[in-house]
């Protein structure tokens, strides 16, 4: 379905890609300049056209996937995390600077530039008031086992809905959108970038702009590239978004001399069906059960602590915890009185009576899954289940076995038992260009480029190294989004 809100704004016009209406909106599209050019049609691009909008800018927002797929990884989301004092109708209490610090350095090795993560923090308390300004709705405080209620915020409709409201609202603000069309070169000259090169359908266009915001994701979407760090590895991963964010801009910008900011390996990765499909399974692919039982590798061994942390700040360490196992493969186990304690997988389970059948179900040499989840059960407390608390740590651990289950411990031994095989989803890579504190990109030589800037994704190695937090992702794209777009505008309309 095309849209149908085009106006006399020609807002997103995009009808048959080879009608004549079409090819002449686009010439009149890229004949003219532009006060900024976006590139992407997620998050932090969206963030930055209404930033720069609200300027008095001109925008325009180059997005790569046809329009019924807009909006990136953003469009999976549902959520955001932002530092609070006090609790509202759509947080349950206050969360505050020092605790989300606090939580930051808690993950992986901690923020990569402790100057730009601490803004980000700062910038986060008013990222949901703009937000709101700009066309987001909420929902009432999530309940349950994933914890979130408290820290993050969630979006009335999810990330596509939030995709949506920004869309009306960029149009209402003049922003002109091109979709099924990719920023294939940016076009540099010294310390500045003129125009960028688009392919749309068989024909090239040049946009050009006095400003550029990157907003275009990370690599994920690109195994080649992931391949060179993580090895064969890679072919064996999912990837939850779009296959659109393959780090095409980002390599353009490192040609031209950007700085890197990040590790290579850092990413997030949560562990997605196995059966799920290869790319764009979003939200609905993620299991959320390793907590609530075990997990073992294709041998039938448990090779990580299913139960370190509560579920917001721990669930993305499984993508790595699987891409270490032989053909990057785990098998997520529970039994009937974990049943209710999680979403359910997407694809049901495979069930069975005995340990032993389920293996043969999943594949797995019955023996020895029994005898894991035997010296399992022998390891947890004989009072495992009168203090097992899903809501929080219970530290309910096992005794003498490696790794060892440090919360909510309880035996496998309520039939039927379930099973599903998993793999690594990767999320998004960190590795991305390093910016300034006005978002300007970063070259080799420490110098920076004038008018060329990057939000989101592209640039979350100068915030993350390799653990992640939930909800943090909106957070980068949103604060920096709103940098990028303010600072872009301030430097075109000056
Ligand atoms: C399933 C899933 C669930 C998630 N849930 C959450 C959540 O609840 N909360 C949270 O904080 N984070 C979540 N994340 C992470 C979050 O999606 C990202 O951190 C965030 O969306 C990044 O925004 P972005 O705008 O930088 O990138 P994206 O939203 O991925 O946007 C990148 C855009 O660039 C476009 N693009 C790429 N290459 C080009 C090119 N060459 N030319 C033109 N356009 C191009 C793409 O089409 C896309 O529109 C989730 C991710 C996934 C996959």
């Amino acid at each position: 379905m095309p849209p149908r809100t085009d106006r006399s704004s020609r807002y997103a016009l995009k009808q048959d890609e080879n009608s004549a209406e079409h090819l002449e909106w686009l010439r009149e599209t890229f004949d003219q300049p532009w006060d900024i050019v976006v590139i992407g049609g997620g998050n932090a691009a969206l963030v930055s056209a209404l930033s720069a909008t609200d300027l008095g800018a001109r925008v325009l927002l180059i997005e790569r996937s046809p329009w019924s797929l807009r909006g990136g990884n953003s469009r999976h989301t549902r959520n955001i995390r932002c530092a609070h004092d006090f609790a509202d109708d759509y947080v349950t209490g206050p969360y505050t600077y020092d605790e989300l610090w606090n939580d930051l350095c808690g993950i992986g090795s901690g923020p990569s530039n402790e100057r730009l993560a601490a803004f980000t923090l700062e910038q986060s308390q008013s990222a949901p008031g703009w937000m709101s300004d700009h066309g987001v709705g909420w929902q009432p405080p999530l309940t349950g086992t994933l914890n979130l209620g408290r820290t993050n915020r969630f979006f009335l409709g999810g990330g596509k809905a939030l995709i949506n409201s920004y869309h009306r609202t960029a149009e209402r603000a003049g922003v002109r959108v091109v979709y099924d069309a990719t920023v294939t070169r940016l076009l540099v000259e010294g310390d500045r970038c003129s125009s960028v090169v688009v392919e749309s359908g068989d024909r090239e266009y040049l946009a050009k702009a006095r400003s550029v915001v990157c907003a275009s994701g990370g690599f994920e979407a690109n195994i080649e590239w992931l391949s060179r760090y993580w090895g064969s590895a890679a072919e064996n991963y999912h990837i939850r978004g779009p296959r659109y964010n393959d780090g095409l801009v980002l390599q353009q910008l490192l040609d031209a001399g950007a700085a890197t900011a990040g590790e290579e390996r850092g990413f997030h990765a949560v562990a997605v069906d196995a059966r799920s499909p290869k790319f764009d399974g979003g939200i609905a692919t993620r299991l959320d059960s390793i907590p609530f039982g075990i997990t073992v590798n294709r041998e039938g061994q448990r090779f990580a602590d299913e139960g370190e942390d509560i579920w917001p700040k721990r669930y993305a360490t499984w993508g790595a915890n699987l891409a270490g196992q032989p053909d990057q493969i785990g098998y997520t186990l529970w039994d009937h009185q974990a049943d209710e304690l999680f979403l359910p997988p997407m694809y049901g389970s495979l069930s069975a009576p005995s340990i032993s059948e389920l293996a043969v179900q999943l594949g797995l040499d019955p023996t020895v899954l029994t005898e894991t989840v035997r010296v399992f059960n022998e390891a947890t407390a004989p009072d495992a289940r009168t203090r097992f608390s899903p809501a929080g740590l219970d530290g309910v651990t096992t005794a003498g076995i490696l790794p060892p289950k440090t919360n909510w411990a309880l035996p496998l031994d309520k039939p039927p038992f379930h099973g599903v095989p998993v793999r690594p989803g990767i999320t998004f890579t960190y590795m991305g260009v390093a910016v300034d504190e006005s978002a300007r990109i970063v070259r080799q030589d420490g110098s920076r480029f004038e008018n060329v800037f990057a939000a989101g994704e592209i640039m979350s190695g100068n915030i993350l190294t390799t653990g992640y937090l939930a909800g943090f992702g909106m957070t980068i794209g949103t604060v920096w989004g709103r940098v990028a777009g303010r600072e872009a505008a301030q430097l075109a309309t000056s």
